[in-house]
């Protein structure tokens, strides 16, 4: 298929669904009026909201079953598969240099202060700067808060070859070419910075990226962790082991509640109920093409409450989900092998889910978002984020360019030619996304709708010891 062609199909699907966020979000702010007014405009807006949601519903039906019957669908698994293997391939000949005492190396150290999603994010940015300048990425683990005997106890080394960080000279970031050993600081504190941090891909795969993927920096993100995240033969028994005690089935979707020491410091509390009614729009939307026996969610929070609270609300539903494991996500008890496990645990079923229901706040669930794009083609549209649009810590500004103009109706809104460029603020899941034009240094929302990501396709190593 055309990149065209593809975008397109991506673009009518999400402007589907902006236009239900618009309307709907209108029709209940006029509902709040006419109740006050006349109950039966009320019940009319009712009424609209119902039978609108079933056309939105039908709308999103048929463009899914387009990409399922325009006779593409093998080309984009085998694209897919083809795509990753280039990049893992990569990886592998990146790591495993054949002479680890002369190879150029960066090394990072996993003590960054923060939870498990936030490390992982953390010895992700390292991968790329090791990709992104052809080093060796080396990783200093031991005493790490989540297993004091290292890494290499829980996941594979992510080198064969070459796990050494000695060699002749040695400098912090950013060193010189020559310099063999490069010190990396973690990424707040990181000067200069080098052109190939999120939200980069490498311009020699952009082409094949933005056909295939509807956000290709997740994708990107997703290789390094399907990498780093291959497991121990003890890591991978213990999640056989869950998966089974579970009964982890598909359909399901994955609702991460964070909540503890995060609401009121870095996110807002949102209820449970907020999370559900994602979860019954998505299995409303797969009821229109097929049968669903049993409505499955897998529930993963910091909250054991919560679980329960679902359970005893919901008792329609398979609440599945384990209230010792988020027991051993309490700020107290956080970094130990219990509570590592755990998180590994949750992480992997909310990534195996169809769909994701959490806050992108969250580190633990962009995770789950991360490692799900290696699992399909493209799953860039398999989630509902309650709070932020998708974002990497310490990325460069995520921008968007105007498709269409907007003229601004009031002091919040802020006018858009076409072709302007926009740096993205959020989407407030209402048909607006808040923003600042770089052009008129406006800030203000604008319909969603109405701008595009921008790819950063960036000039990365192209690594042509590695066949194509
Ligand atoms: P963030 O603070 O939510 O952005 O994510 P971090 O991963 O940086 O830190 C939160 C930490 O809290 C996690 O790494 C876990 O240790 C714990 N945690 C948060 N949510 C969950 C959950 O749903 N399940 C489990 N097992 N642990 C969680």
């Amino acid at each position: 298929p055309s990149i065209q062609y593809e975008q397109m199909r991506r673009k009518i699907s999400n402007g589907v669904q902006e236009m239900w966020y618009f309307v709907s979000g209108e029709l209940k702010k006029i509902q709040k009026q006419a109740l006050a007014l006349s109950p039966q405009l009320a019940t009319r807006i009712t009424r609209v909201l119902e039978e609108g949601v079933v056309h939105k519903r039908s709308l999103i039906t048929d463009i899914d079953t387009l990409s399922e019957v325009d006779g593409y669908g093998a080309w984009r698994e085998k694209e897919a598969n083809d795509l990753s293997d280039l990049v893992q391939r990569r990886f592998d000949y990146l790591q495993n240099p054949e002479d680890c005492g002369s190879a150029r190396k960066l090394v990072c150290n996993l003590n960054k202060g923060c939870g498990y999603g936030c490390q992982l994010h953390h010895l992700v940015y390292c991968f790329t700067v090791a990709y992104g300048t052809e080093r060796t990425l080396i990783l200093k683990s031991r005493g790490w808060r989540y297993r004091k005997a290292g890494w290499e106890e829980v996941f594979l080394p992510v080198s064969r070859t070459c796990t050494d960080p000695s060699g002749r000279t040695h400098s912090h970031w950013p060193g010189r070419p020559d310099t063999q050993v490069v010190e990396l600081p973690i990424v707040d504190s990181l000067s200069p910075r080098p052109p190939y941090l999120p939200l980069a891909v490498p311009k020699d795969l952009t082409p094949r990226l933005a056909r295939l993927h509807g956000d290709p920096i997740v994708w990107w993100i997703g290789q390094f962790l399907k990498f780093i995240l291959r497991p121990q033969e003890a890591t991978s028994n213990m999640i056989q082991e869950a998966s089974v005690k579970l009964g982890f089935r598909r359909p399901i979707v994955g609702v991460h509640i964070r909540r503890t020491d995060k609401v009121g410091t870095e996110a807002a509390f949102h209820p449970l109920e907020e999370y559900m009614s994602a979860v019954d729009e998505y299995y409303c939307l797969l009821e229109m093409k097929q049968k669903v026996d049993r409505r499955r969610v897998y529930l993963a929070s910091d909250d054991p409450k919560v679980i329960s609270e679902a359970q005893k609300k919901y008792p329609e539903y398979d609440i599945l989900g384990d209230p010792n494991v988020a027991k051993t996500a309490a700020v107290s008890t956080r970094y130990s092998d219990t509570s590592l496990n755990g998180i590994i645990l949750d992480i992997h079923f909310l990534s195996l889910s169809d769909y994701l229901v959490c806050t992108f706040s969250s580190q633990v669930c962009r995770v789950a978002y991360e490692i799900m794009q290696t699992l399909y083609p493209d799953a860039a549209k398999r989630f509902r984020s309650l709070d932020d649009i998708y974002y990497y810590g310490g990325q460069s500004s995520h921008i968007q360019v105007a498709v269409l103009p907007h003229h601004a109706r009031d002091m919040n809104e802020m006018t858009l030619e076409r072709g302007d460029l926009v740096g993205v603020a959020g989407n407030h899941w209402d048909g607006y996304s808040k923003g600042k034009n770089l052009r008129t240094n406006q800030i203000g929302l604008y319909p969603s709708f109405k701008a595009q990501d921008r790819v950063e396709a960036e000039d990365f190593p192209t690594f042509p010891q590695v066949p194509l």
